[in-house]
């Protein structure tokens, strides 16, 4: 089998370190001898971008494809391209998401607008280890920049919501694009919608200045401090490439991911008056709770969005996400969306009024989460071992083994791609969480230092 190039977010690496124009060419040689015929490209706004772009770009051109350059654009307003365009074949997307500015990848979008399946990029990892040939000078592919694509695809997001309701509803918000690939199309979507919009760090000036693109509390201080002193409806926050959005309530508080995932789960299943949530087992139960009082259903899967979109397609789920911010409204499409996310958070308290009235009546739960070192030989007698000491527990091997118990549960889950081994642990009081997360931290490292396998 052939090296494993792709992680779970497309390939990524240190600009002219492991992520060089080299890796570039014959990445996209390879996804052009798979995708075939016209292929949309685009990047978010590091400094890296047009060369790892230029660099697969000629790639695909020299096995004959049609090279579509969307230019500066989230990763969903690609995804929507790709899919609302019955003539391309599949994307590519120079994004390294929340990473710091070092850093870049390259990440392959499926005809369908969705992520590329990992057998197809099995396929692509193959193609690469060969060396895909060049094609005669005949039938090199051409490039063409194409205008337009962040604006139909805020279009688009302004067409599904109730935008009577929003634009009537006078919102003011305070907008912090991390100087990445929202800083164009988040500002157009709040002044469609008729919202007044204070903008910060939409600057693509590609090193990211202002904070880092991960919108963490920390990263959100300033987006805090000005929601709070401007006496605004909300603050919105997005990642580098904006497929993630987090909000920030009128009283300048954070939301958490899982709390605004399951905020719009609510909204989704009463809307329909009943309907199937996806999410991962990671997700907190809160989100179970209000889907199950709105009269839904939740379908547990393993980590990861495409994953969930999968099983979105598979079930006809009405709503499903993650709680690190990626929520997916398949009305839109198939994948994490931050501008659809934050349109529909935008109806939400044109509909319902204040964002912390509404954080405030979710369930409260606590979570602990812990990281060990854990070596990737020792996972699987680690896993077992775990089994066998929760056997007469309550369990699901969705992804690693949930321990259901009478008032929360804990997660064991070793990490697919780094040695790492987490520990997740959710109760309705943060000393439960506390005290199951610490048993099975030790029971974990007895278990790491006295088994040689
Ligand atoms: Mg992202």
């Amino acid at each position: 089998m052939a090296n494993r190039l792709f992680g779970t977010n497309g390939v990524r690496g240190i600009i002219n370190e492991d992520m060089t124009s080299e890796l570039g060419l014959r990445l996209g040689k390879a996804i052009g001898e798979f995708f075939g015929g016209s292929v949309a490209i685009a990047s978010d706004t590091r400094v890296s971008g047009d060369m790892i772009k230029s660099a697969v770009s000629a790639g695909l051109m020299a096995v004959g494809c049609r090279v579509l350059d969307l230019g500066t654009i989230p990763t969903p307003a690609i995804q929507y391209f790709v899919k609302t365009h019955d003539h391309v074949s599949g994307g590519v997307m120079i994004t390294a998401s929340h990473n710091p500015p070092e850093f870049n990848g390259i990440k392959c979008i499926a005809a369908d607008g969705t992520e590329l399946h990992r057998s197809d990029e099995e396929q692509i990892e193959g193609k690469y280890e060969e060396d895909v040939p060049c094609k005669p000078w005949s039938e090199v592919g051409t490039r063409d920049e194409v205008l337009g694509a962040a604006d139909s695809y805020v279009d688009a997001i302004v067409s599904l919501v109730d935008t009577e309701k929003i634009r009537s509803a006078n919102l003011v918000a305070v907008l912090d694009c991390a100087n990445g690939a929202s800083y164009y199309t988040a500002p157009l979507l709040l002044s469609k919608l008729n919202v007044r919009a204070i903008t910060i760090n939409a600057n693509p000036q590609g090193e990211f200045p202002g904070h880092p693109s991960e919108p963490t509390e920390e990263n959100l201080a300033t987006l805090i401090e000005i929601t709070k002193y401007a006496n605004a409806n909300i603050g919105i926050a997005h990642d580098g490439d904006a497929d993630r959005t987090v909000f920030i309530t009128d009283q300048g508080q954070f939301v958490s991911g899982d709390k605004s995932l399951a905020l719009m789960a609510e909204m989704a299943v009463s809307k329909k008056g009943g309907g199937k949530v996806v999410t991962p087992v990671s997700s907190s139960s809160m989100v179970e709770d209000v889907v199950v009082r709105a009269g839904g259903e939740v379908i547990y899967t393993a980590v990861g969005s495409p994953v969930v979109a999968r099983k979105m397609i598979d079930t006809d789920a009405i709503f499903g996400g993650e709680e690190n911010g990626g929520l997916i409204f398949p009305e839109q499409q198939y994948c994490r969306d931050g501008a659809m996310t934050a349109a529909k958070m935008l109806e939400y308290i044109a509909k319902n009024g204040s964002l912390q009235d509404g954080i405030d009546s979710l369930p409260a739960y606590f979570t602990d989460k812990r990281k060990l070192e854990c070596p990737a030989e020792k996972r699987e007698a680690l896993m077992e071992h775990l089994k066998g000491i929760n056997a007469s527990r309550r369990t699901d091997s969705t992804d690693g083994l949930k321990i259901i118990y009478p008032d929360g549960w804990a997660l064991l889950r070793p990490s697919g791609t780094e040695q790492i081994f987490r520990i997740y642990s959710e109760a309705k009081d943060a000393e439960t969480a506390e005290k199951r997360g610490a048993y099975y931290e030790d029971i974990v490292k007895d278990f790491l230092k006295t088994r040689k396998t």
